[in-house]
């Protein structure tokens, strides 16, 4: 599980919309590194507990 910022909603006013920053696990992180330039994740930062145990794109 990583702590990520992904490319989000372009078209919302807010920073927090356009870059959500969301948990995903390994798998998602290692799927996203082999989309090469379609790839979602802005950043990859150390897992936050604070932000809960729920990959957001497995769910
Ligand atoms: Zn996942």
């Amino acid at each position: 599980m990583k702590t990520c910022v992904i490319y989000g909603d372009m078209s919302a006013d807010s920073a927090a919309d356009q870059y959500p920053t969301v948990n995903l696990c390994n798998d998602c992180v290692a799927t996203d590194d082999a989309q090469g330039e379609n790839h979602q994740i802005v950043i990859k930062q150390a897992y936050d507990h604070n932000m809960g145990d729920t990959c957001e794109w497995c769910v």
